[in-house]
């Protein structure tokens, strides 16, 4: 039977003791990622989707026809912008969010020049509100639309969606290669655009650290990018007793969970450590630290 523990250094320590470490595991990094996922946004009043009040929860039509989408596109582009154009949104009002103190601290990492890319699953645009650079937003955005056969992404007020309809131009077509234009957020079914596809595991194998952020990582492929960080060993050289220099594997990416609840994650030890709070929280609190370190 496999039993899973939490690392006994998320217990041994203090927040504030584990607010500094991360600090300093950041501020020793040369290659520092972040993933995040709803958690993030929860702050911003964003809702879940299956919680008490998720947005499906309330409206079981909305999943059903959220399940049905991609099908639909595929089989009919054209109905599928004229019934979308035409009836409320599956997602609500997530295009009038604004970013929290979570998605500030990481864009002020970036500055600082010490996180190299974010990657998220949130499709709210949050992290490109508060002037995230280097953004790979995995399961697309709800600001943009995107071309199914180049992956090109355009604002929605490129097109003139409104006018497309009423002159029978729809689906909207790809001004670079003529594909078909589909909103960039992915639906159930949908692959994951080729783009992100190969940039995000590009990344995770790249990093020295990750940041993981808000998210329990169970969804894949997205899950996949920390377990393809943990996997990543390098060799270190230690004199044994015998006097022998022996070489050992060993983990060569630190990972980092800020998540308000252990994961996953945590029991299978793909985290070094977890720190216990809520993303908004934390991430400000590790910024100023940072900063204290790197003076
Ligand atoms: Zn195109």
């Amino acid at each position: 039977m496999l039993c899973y523990t939490i690392p006994d250094i998320t217990w041994a320590l203090t927040v504030i003791d584990l607010i500094q470490r991360a600090a300093k595991d950041l501020v020793n990094s040369s290659y520092a990622i972040a993933l995040t996922g709803a958690g993030i946004s929860t702050e911003s009043g964003i809702p879940d989707f299956r919680g008490p009040s998720g947005i499906w929860t309330k409206n079981p039509e909305a999943e059903r026809r959220a399940y049905r989408s991609y099908e639909r596109f595929m089989e009919d582009p054209k109905g599928w912008w004229e019934e979308r154009l035409t009836s409320p949104s599956l997602l609500g009002d997530l295009e009038k969010a604004e970013p929290n103190p979570g998605h500030y601290a990481l864009v002020e990492l970036e500055k600082l020049g010490i996180l190299k890319c974010v990657i998220t699953q949130n499709v709210d645009a949050l992290h490109e509100k508060a002037g995230a650079r280097n953004l790979l937003e995995y399961h697309g955005s709800v600001l943009k639309l995107r071309c199914t056969s180049c992956t090109s992404r355009f604002r929605q007020d490129e097109f003139d969606l409104e006018n497309l309809m009423r002159e029978n131009q729809l689906p909207p077509h790809c001004p670079r290669c003529g594909g078909v234009i589909k909103t960039d957020g992915v639906a159930f079914g949908e692959p994951i655009p080729s783009d992100v596809a190969h940039q995000s595991p590009e990344e995770a194998w790249k990093c020295d650290l990750m940041l993981i952020c808000g998210t329990s990582a169970v969804v894949y492929p997205f899950a996949q990018l920390p377990r393809i960080a943990r996997e990543k060993r390098i060799e270190k050289e230690t004199k044994g007793e015998s006097g022998l220099y022996i070489v050992e594997k060993i983990p060569a990416v630190t990972i980092i969970e800020i998540n308000a609840e252990p994961t996953p994650l945590t029991y299978e030890r793909i985290s070094d450590y977890l720190i216990q709070e809520k993303t908004g929280e934390i991430l400000p609190k590790i910024v100023e630290e940072v900063k204290k370190v790197k003076r």
